[in-house]
């Protein structure tokens, strides 16, 4: 049953939590920690947790000798390549905190597309979930390149959203919730709600990542909050410092309310499929 408001995030039984590189990388690789500790709570409370983690790039720039994020794609999946075990590796060292043991999954968004690809990353994703495993999704970087360039696994939170059927998705930046505007510019306002089909005209999204290393900025937060509202996923957009908070239904952030079962099922009937729609 689709989380209608964030108060019902902790009693959610499928959740999936998006984290950006800027947010678990660099200067802020100690913050695994205490990103694993919000979901080992939410995992102990009896949810079924799904992570979409970025920063593989990140995390294998210091192994390249790259200071900076290269400009290259090649190079990027290089980095991608030798950051993406790093990263399983120390989230799993912080999961044994909690005798929890995590489950690398690669997608991409093709795969979400292909229907026989598609069945089989359900049926593992639903077994690894049936096996107390927390899986820990990114982008399979050596073959795909789209969440590289336009959006650092936003999209693809929703898409996963979208497979395991969450009941909501919390998706994790640098700012506690969406403004009006760029924060930094004046009269920027907080945007507390936005209920399923209401119009964003007037409001400006920045498409630049704040901390540099990742390139999700608002608006790729705002177009894969919209794609998941519309296949009935909730979604929390806050800071990955009030995961924790989040988790527990706490009021913060920008809450994106999901289309109603029941106008889903009404459209069911006359339209195509969300994932058809996306692909053409
Ligand atoms: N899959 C990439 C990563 O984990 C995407 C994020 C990005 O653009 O930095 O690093």
């Amino acid at each position: 049953m689709s989380v209608r408001e964030r108060a019902g995030l902790p009693t959610a039984r499928r959740l999936v939590v998006k984290v950006g590189s800027s947010s678990i990388s660099g200067a802020n690789a100690e913050r695994i920690g205490t990103l694993v500790d919000a979901l080992a709570a939410a995992h102990g409370r009896g949810t079924e947790v799904v992570l979409v983690s970025s920063g593989a790039i990140a995390t294998g720039l210091p192994f390249l000798q790259l200071d900076a994020r290269p400009s290259d794609l090649a190079t990027q999946q290089a980095a991608a390549a030798v950051g993406q075990n790093v990263l399983i590796y120390r989230y799993q060292n912080s999961l044994r905190r909690y005798d929890i043991v995590a489950g690398q999954v690669l997608l991409t968004a093709g795969d979400l597309e292909n229907p026989v690809h598609r069945s089989n990353a359900q049926r593992a994703m639903e077994r690894l979930l049936g096996l107390r495993i927390l899986p820990i999704v990114n982008e399979n970087d050596t073959v795909a390149t789209h969440e590289i360039r336009f959006g650092d696994n936003d999209r693809l939170a929703a898409m996963v959203a979208q497979l395991v059927e969450a009941d909501a998705l919390v998706l994790l930046s640098d700012i506690e919730c969406l403004y009006t505007r760029p924060p930094q510019e004046p009269g920027a306002e907080p945007i507390r709600q936005i209920g399923f089909g209401e119009s964003l005209a007037g409001f400006e999204f920045g498409s630049v990542g704040i901390a540099g290393v990742g390139t999700g900025g608002a608006a790729t937060k705002v177009s894969a909050a919209r794609l998941a509202a519309a296949a009935g996923v909730g979604v929390l957009v806050t800071s990955s410092e009030l995961v924790a908070e989040a988790l527990s239904g706490a009021d913060i952030g920008t809450w994106f309310e999901p289309r109603s079962a029941a106008a889903e099922h009404a459209e069911a009937v006359t339209e195509p499929s969300l994932l058809g729609r996306m692909s053409s």
